[in-house]
């Protein structure tokens, strides 16, 4: 065998011991039982072991040198250039260290959900400290220690920083602030308390249909409920989570929705690059990317007039007893609310990039050192104030709700408005090429957008950086502009204000 197929051989048993991995972390989250999550952290860590040493041997470094001297195809190029960061990240780091991380990312986790539940945050400080600390060592040992929060900014979206992200929120904050500010006070408001009572059973089979129609394909997937909804897994088996309230259908909905985006990305990776798994021609560019494919399912298809010209119908029969007497105007209206509330997660189109800035102006202090971790909760609130203009009830709906510190993950926030601001962007892009987009979606049909979206975005894998994608796919660079204009367009006519 050649270096190349050596590399690629060792590459996809990495991939599947990852897949593994992947899989305990999918079922820690689904299926735990309440007194095992001290053996699971544990089997974990010997599983994240296993994993470095397969990806730390020497032989690998042999191979990336021997193929860097070779002239190349475009597709082994990608390979190895992205198997090099990958791998002296993975040298750099000290194996001793990995456990460590691995074992405190479960156990901050399960110390979480526990001070979450009672609100409690002096529970979860000491934890927080230490994810901190360990943020810290790693960006060290990679040679960052002076820049960590921008080391752990380009883990999740490579060529991305705190300065690149401070400039695209600077762009943000204050038309975003308007536009919430001119619809809250607008003459119309949603009345969200239509949505009462509404059978599990017959909102979870509502939403398995409109993933099996935007395209997820479930006999590579499933769907399964989580506290926190995420997507796990790949475009070989891709594991969505949502979870469920009778009095909160929407959130079900859209997180399914937002989460079978993510699976659409994956899944996509596969179809393009079928027989690339485990390499990077089949993995994700970024985050950031990641994120637009959520978003764009969950806001620009989702929340559309267009798609509720299909799906309205069908709505009104399974919840034919609730919705009665609910107007189309008001449900349309419910579906783009527009409220000021403390949680992420729940956040409309509108706020939730204004979530998203107050937790990277937590991170940013954090790690420069303007903040230390007893202050977190009054920062928190006086940024809740200043962006959002509420103050949460108690910890659990403020410095608590979200899960990312606790497994230490820093600098991934920033990701999710990325996410909003490329969705935008590829909408624009989509809906220039596929004139009758539209039309079609208020018959059902998504085809026409999925296949856009492999051809220029999904297929890609790593073979190109962030921007560079998002300049092919558009034509433009990274911009904050089509994303202002797409919620001044939605908000302002729903709302009638324009
Ligand atoms: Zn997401």
């Amino acid at each position: 065998m050649d270096a190349y197929s050596k590399l690629t051989a060792t590459l996809k048993r990495i991939g599947l011991l990852d897949a593994a991995a992947g899989l305990l972390g999918w079922d820690e989250q689904v299926n735990l039982p309440p007194q095992s999550a001290g053996l699971r952290a544990q089997t974990n860590a010997a599983l994240a072991e296993v994993i470095h040493q397969e990806f730390s041997r020497p032989e690998i470094d042999e191979w990336l040198r021997e193929l860097e001297e070779q002239e190349l195809s475009a597709d082994a190029s990608c390979v190895v250039h992205e198997t090099r960061r990958e791998y002296d990240r993975a040298v750099k780091l000290p194996a001793d260290f990995v456990c460590r991380r691995t074992e405190a990312a479960s156990a901050g986790y399960h110390a979480w959900t526990q001070a979450r539940k009672q609100s409690d945050f002096a529970a979860f400080a000491p934890m927080l400290a230490q994810q901190l600390d360990l943020a810290r060592e790693e960006a060290g040992y990679l040679g960052q220690g002076d820049n960590p929060y921008d080391y752990w900014i380009d883990r999740f979206d490579p060529g991305m920083s705190a300065g690149v992200f401070a400039d695209l929120f600077d762009e943000l904050r204050s038309p975003l602030k308007a536009l919430a500010e001119a619809v809250l006070a607008a003459p119309v408001q949603a009345n969200v308390s239509i949505f009462k009572g509404f059978p599990v059973e017959a909102q979870e089979s509502f939403l398995r249909e409109v993933l099996a129609r935007i395209g997820f394909d479930f006999q590579y997937g499933r769907l399964d409920t989580a506290v926190h909804p995420f997507c796990g897994g790949s475009g070989w088996d891709t594991r969505l989570t949502t979870r469920f309230a009778a009095d909160n259908p929407l959130d079900s909905l859209f997180s399914a929705i937002h989460e079978a985006g993510h699976g659409l990305y994956e899944q996509g990776l596969r179809a393009g690059n079928p027989d690339a798994f485990g390499l990077p021609l089949s993995s994700a560019v970024g985050m950031g990317l990641h994120e637009s494919q959520s978003r764009l399912w969950e806001n620009q298809v989702a929340r559309s007039d267009a798609f509720w010209d299909f799906y309205e119908p069908r709505y009104r029969e399974a919840f034919a007893t609730q919705l009665d007497g609910v107007s189309s105007d008001e449900l349309r209206l419910a579906i783009s609310a527009v409220q000021r509330q403390p949680i992420r997660v729940d956040a409309d189109e509108v706020t939730y990039n204004l979530h998203v800035i107050l937790r990277f102006e937590i991170e940013r202090a954090l790690f420069a050192g303007e903040l230390d971790v007893a202050g977190v909760p009054s920062a928190w609130n006086e940024l809740s104030e200043e962006l959002l203009g509420l103050t949460p009830d108690g910890y659990a709906n403020g410095c608590l709700q979200d899960v990312h510190w606790s497994e230490g993950f820093f600098g991934y926030f920033p990701s999710y408005a990325l996410g909003n601001v490329l969705a935008a962007q590829l909408w624009q892009s989509a809906n220039d090429a596929l004139p009758k987009l539209n039309a079609e979606i208020a018959q059902g049909s998504f085809e026409s957008l999925l296949s856009w979206l492999r051809e220029n975005v999904h297929r890609h894998g790593k073979r190109f950086g962030t921007r560079e994608l998002v300049r092919r796919a558009t034509g433009q660079e990274v911009s904050a502009e089509p994303l202002l204009a797409y919620l001044r367009d939605r908000y302002e006519s729903r709302y009638g204000l324009s």
